[in-house]
């Protein structure tokens, strides 16, 4: 029999796992409490079950699929993580420490389709989703580390932003998200969670229309279709009018901030007339815009992407601040370590494919 990991199952489908197996649904709540506030990493752990509730969570399930492989840790503190999956695919989860906590950027595929000509991630074509579970259990696998560490420290903030489209993987994504959220867990409040998507505008409005209040953030990367085609070949399927349409609509419906991450390439989206346009195309909804401003981190494979100037990234985001767009520019975490997402993880995989 395959055993799942128990970290895919909502509290309410443990619950009703247990009933169906003859338990009480009071056993389902020490087990979430063993999970997510106890943090064990054995069944065995769990002292104040019954040995029947034991037996049957060792026989069905398990607690860590994941293992680690590797992990490079900057100087700023920023540690990236290579996980290691049950199927021996390798994904990377990042712990970034800010003044305000520590967030985890999580990964939700392997690989990615979306093939962003600059990104690391991209050249590595999609392989599978991740499920649900593997999506959590990259969260608890940082916590552990942190717990280990016994420095007090507690996951306070989520932003599904590693490798992968988290459109293209809905349901788990949400899935996910929802356990994570869940009070009685790991207790990660909705406004320190945030999902980043590179466009998919039919997902925005599923997500818009959803239960889930989470923060959504778009990257765009480009003021103008010829341009973000150039640089994201999603646009030609969701080109920017279809976005904005989607985020009026997501805008009226959540009445929540959406961030827009705008990665400035020099000389390529980082000029006067750049910024401009995308004043321009905001102009509606710009009250309840946040505009990210994101240095870019050069990678061997993409040598014709480079990083803009200071100076000119401070004139793009003066351009925006005149007119009044709430705007700032990306602190970097981790740069003297493989920082962009998915270095890390291709370098591994072509070392193995070498
Ligand atoms: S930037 Fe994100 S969406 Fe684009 S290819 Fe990389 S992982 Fe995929």
């Amino acid at each position: 029999m395959k055993k799942e990991s128990i970290y895919g199952l909502p509290l309410e489908q443990l619950i009703e796992w247990l009933q169906d197996h003859g338990q009480k649904k009071s056993r389902a709540l020490k087990v979430w409490d063993w999970l997510y506030r106890k943090r064990v990493t054995n069944f065995s752990e769990m002292t104040d079950l019954n040995p029947e509730c034991l037996e049957l969570l060792t026989d069905h399930f398990i607690l860590q699929s994941l293992r680690e492989h590797t992990s490079q840790e900057s100087v700023d503190g920023t540690i990236k993580f290579l996980f290691r999956l049950p199927d021996d695919n390798l994904i990377e989860t990042v712990l970034m420490r800010h003044k305000f906590g520590s967030s985890v950027c999580v990964t939700t595929q392997v690989g990615c389709n979306i093939g962003c000509s600059f990104c690391a991630s991209g050249l590595l074509t999609k392989h599978r989703d991740l499920s649900g579970s593997e999506i959590v259990e990259q969260i608890m696998k940082v916590q552990e580390y942190m717990d280990n560490a016994r420095q007090g420290e507690k996951v306070s903030h989520v932003v599904v932003m590693g490798i992968g489209e988290p459109f293209d993987n809905y349901i788990n994504v949400m899935d996910a998200l929802r356990i994570i959220i869940d009070h009685k867990g790991l207790a990660i409040p909705g406004r320190g969670i945030t999902i980043s998507t590179s466009g998919l505008a039919d997902k925005i409005y599923e997500f818009a229309d959803s239960d889930l209040k989470v923060n959504l953030a778009i990257s765009l990367h480009a003021p103008n279709n010829e341009l973000r085609e150039q640089i994201m070949k999603i646009n030609r399927v969701y080109p920017l009018e279809k976005i904005i349409q989607a985020v009026e609509y997501y805008l009226a419906k959540t009445k929540r901030r959406i961030t827009l991450e705008y990665i400035l390439l020099k000389d390529l989206n980082d000029q006067r007339e750049h910024a401009l346009q995308l004043v321009s195309l905001i102009k509606n909804i710009q009250q309840l815009i946040n505009v990210n401003l994101i240095p870019y981190n050069p990678v061997d494979e993409h040598p014709q992407y480079q990083r803009s100037d200071h100076e000119t990234m401070l004139a793009f985001y003066d351009v925006l601040k005149k007119h009044g767009i709430n705007c700032s520019i990306r602190l970097e975490h981790g740069r003297d370590i493989e920082a962009a997402c998915g270095q890390l993880r291709s370098k591994q995989v072509k070392a193995n494919q070498g």
